[in-house]
């Protein structure tokens, strides 16, 4: 996939304020610090699209951008974009947030997570440094419970050896086969190296062509 344009469109505190659901819409969520922001950038090619290390905790909202892309095999000529969604979610995870904005979070999430009509995939973003974390497994079986769908994307894979990062992978998918029967579609990624980003991109392909 070819990403022509990434432009931010709005911010809304909940589903019902988001933009007409008229076009396929990936979201993506973390931990705070997971690299969301530095991950989103790298994909669209736009290393100020998503605002990077912004005040943890502090943004509540569905922030959507408007992508327009060709499929890798576009050779020029007067095809139109494809136009999509994508979503970067407030992170969870924060030590510091009082019990009543993480109560609003889970809510606002829940709802959009469950009733946003044109949701095709979450990208559920992991620290590939870290040993399988609770939350991150728990945010997962929640999805599950949810049945909404979602690949893992491993991230900062250029932080520790390529060793621990696959051991940490392997972990992460060895704790979930305790309560999943399939295994969700993982990406190894790094927004440093650019690693991952064919693949997530020709994932988003695949997903738009259906
Ligand atoms: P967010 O809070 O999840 O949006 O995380 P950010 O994208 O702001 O990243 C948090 C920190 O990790 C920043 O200092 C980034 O520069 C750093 N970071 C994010 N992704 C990568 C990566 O792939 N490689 C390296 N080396 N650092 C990264």
């Amino acid at each position: 996939m070819i990403i022509q344009s990434a432009t931010y469109l709005i911010s809304s505190p909940d589903y019902t304020k988001c933009p007409k659901a008229d076009r396929p819409e990936y979201a993506f969520i973390g931990r705070s610090n997971v690299g969301k922001s530095s991950l989103i950038n790298m994909l669209c090619d736009n290393q100020k699209l998503a605002k990077t290390s912004s005040a943890p905790g502090k943004t509540q909202l569905i922030n959507h951008f408007d992508i327009k892309s060709y499929p890798q095999a576009h050779v020029g000529g007067s095809v139109k974009p494809d136009s999509w969604y994508l979503v970067d979610l407030p992170g969870y995870g924060f030590a510091k947030v009082s019990q009543s904005t993480r109560k609003q979070w889970e809510q606002m999430i829940e709802n959009y997570l469950r009733k946003r009509e044109n949701l095709i995939s979450v990208f559920v973003l992991i620290d590939s440094r870290h040993n399988p974390q609770k939350l991150d497994l728990d945010f997962c079986d929640q999805l599950g419970k949810w049945e909404v769908p979602f690949c893992l994307a491993f991230t900062k894979a250029d932080k520790e050896t390529q060793k621990v990062v696959s051991k940490n992978v392997k972990d992460f998918l060895d704790a979930m086969r305790k309560t999943w029967q399939f295994l969700p579609q993982s990406f190894v990624t790094s927004a440093e190296k650019k690693m991952g980003r064919d693949k997530m991109l020709t994932f988003i392909e695949d997903c738009n062509k259906e």
